[in-house]
C-alpha cells in the first residue's frame, strides 16, 4: 500500500495498512510471544525493543492502523478501555483540575469520583453539551484536562468538539475524547482540535465481543504523550499477545460493521419514534434530536449503532421488554456484531442521570427487519 495515497478508511482497515511480512511474505502479521529482545553486541537496542511491557511488535499492527484511521501521529493499546482512559488521568498531576461530563461511561465516572479524586485530581462534573457551562467551570492555570464522550452513554447527547478544543487550548489545557461509540469511521476528533482520542477497543474496534482492549491516539508527540507512554510501560496494563492479534483481525472489518450498524440503528430509531408505546427515542440521527445538526457536522456516514428508547409504561415494562426479546441479548457492553439490550438504570443505580424507563440498544449486524420485529413483540401492549 502506497503510504502517500489518501486511501479511504475501509481500504486502510481491510488490509491493516497493507503490511506484508518481508521474510515470509505473509499478508497477516505473526504473533510474537517473546517477552524480551536481544541487545546488539555493543549493548545498544537498535531495533527499539527491550522488554514486552513497553514493547511488543504484535501491538503495532492495531496501533498503526488506528493512528492512520484517526489521523494522529501515534497510538497505544492497553489491556482495557479503562486502562487506556485511566492512563490519561494518571499522566496528569495531583492537584490538576479536570473537567468531565455528567453523562459519561459509568465505571470511568466512578473511578474519577473515587480513586482518582483520592489520588489528588480535582475532578469536576459539568454539562459538556453546554459550552457556556464549560467555560464558567474552567479555572485558568489550574484546569489541565477536559474529558468528553460524544455521543455520550447512554443518553446519546453530542458535545461540540471544536468549541471544547478552543476553550481548553485558550487556557493551556488539553481535550481528550472518548470516541468509543463514534469510531474513526464516523468521526475523527483530532480533526476538530482534540489532543487525545480514547477507545474502548472492546467495543467497535474489535467488534466481536471476544477481546478486552483499549486504545489511545495522540495528535502530537509532546511531553504529555511521553507521560502516557511511561504510565503504560510502568503500570503494565498491556494486552496479551494473542488478544492484540485478534484486535487487528477485528479491526479489518470495522468499516463495514459500523456502516451496517448505523444503517440499522437509524431504521430502528425511526421505527420506534413512530411507536405509540414509546415515550422517546434518543438517537442523534433523528432530526428531532436537539443536537442533530451538530452531530451531522461532527459525524459522517451515520450517527452510530447506539440508541436508547424510553417506554411510556415505565420501569417495570422496560425490564419486562428486555426479558422478552429473543434476538436482542440482555447483556452489558456494546459494539459487537450481535445486538444487545440493557436496562441501564439497574446497572448505574440511584445517582445515575439515566431515566428508569430507558433501554439501551447496541445494534449489531443482524437483519434490520428481524431486529425491529423482535423488539416490537417484546415491548408488548
Ligand atoms: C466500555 C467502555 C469503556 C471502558 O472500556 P473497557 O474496555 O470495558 O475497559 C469506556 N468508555 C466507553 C464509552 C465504553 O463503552
Amino acid at each position: 500500500m502506497d503510504s502517500h495515497k489518501p486511501y479511504a478508511p475501509a481500504t486502510l482497515a481491510a488490509q491493516a495498512l497493507g503490511a506484508v511480512d518481508p521474510i515470509t511474505k505473509a499478508i497477516i502479521p505473526a504473533i510474537h510471544p517473546s517477552t524480551t529482545y536481544v541487545r546488539d553486541e555493543d549493548n545498544q537496542y537498535r531495533n527499539g525493543r527491550v522488554y514486552a511491557r513497553p514493547h511488543n511488535p504484535t501491538f503495532e499492527t492495531a496501533e498503526e492502523l488506528l493512528t492512520a484511521l484517526e489521523g494522529g501521529v501515534a497510538s497505544l493499546s492497553f489491556a482495557s478501555g479503562m486502562a487506556a482512559a485511566t492512563a490519561v488521568f494518571l499522566a496528569c498531576k495531583p492537584g490538576d483540575h479536570i473537567l468531565v461530563p455528567k453523562v459519561m461511561y459509568w465505571s470511568l465516572r466512578n473511578w474519577l469520583m473515587g480513586a482518582a479524586t483520592e489520588w489528588g485530581l480535582r475532578v469536576e462534573l459539568v454539562d459538556m453539551t453546554d459550552l457556556a457551562a464549560v467555560k464558567a467551570a474552567i479555572q485558568p492555570g489550574k484546569t489541565a484536562l477536559i474529558w468528553v464522550e460524544t455521543p455520550a452513554n447512554p443518553l446519546w447527547t453530542i458535545s461540540d468538539l471544536a468549541g471544547l478544543a478552543e476553550l481548553a487550548h485558550g487556557v493551556g489545557a488539553r481535550l481528550a475524547v472518548d470516541s468509543t461509540c463514534a469510531t474513526p469511521i464516523l468521526s475523527r476528533p483530532l480533526s476538530f482540535g482534540a489532543d487525545i482520542v480514547m477507545h474502548s477497543a472492546t467495543k467497535y474496534l474489535n467488534g466481536h465481543s471476544d477481546v478486552l482492549a483499549g486504545m489511545l491516539t495522540t495528535g502530537k508527540q509532546d511531553d504529555f504523550w511521553a507521560r502516557v507512554v511511561a504510565v503504560r510501560a510502568q503500570v503494565g496494563a498491556v494486552l496479551g499477545t494473542f488478544e492484540a492479534w485478534l484486535l487487528q483481525r477485528g479491526m479489518r472489518t470495522l468499516s463495514i460493521r459500523v456502516r451496517e450498524a448505523c444503517r440499522t440503528a437509524q431504521a430502528v430509531a425511526e421505527a420506534f419514534a413512530e411507536d405509540s408505546r414509546v415515550l422517546e427515542v434518543m438517537y442523534p440521527g433523528l432530526p428531532t434530536h436537539t443536537q442533530h445538526n451538530l452531530a451531522a457536522t461532527q459525524m459522517s456516514g451515520g450517527f452510530g449503532g447506539m440508541l436508547s428508547i424510553r417506554l411510556k409504561a415505565g420501569e417495570g415494562a422496560a425490564i419486562k421488554a428486555a426479558a422478552r426479546t429473543q434476538l436482542w441479548k440482555r447483556a452489558t457492553s456494546l459494539g459487537g456484531v450481535e445486538s444487545l439490550i440493557e436496562h441501564r438504570s439497574s446497572v448505574e443505580g440511584p445517582t445515575s442521570p439515566v431515566p428508569t424507563d430507558l433501554l439501551r440498544l447496541s445494534v449489531g449486524i443482524e437483519d434490520t427487519g428481524d431486529l425491529i420485529a423482535d423488539l416490537k413483540e417484546a415491548i408488548g401492549g
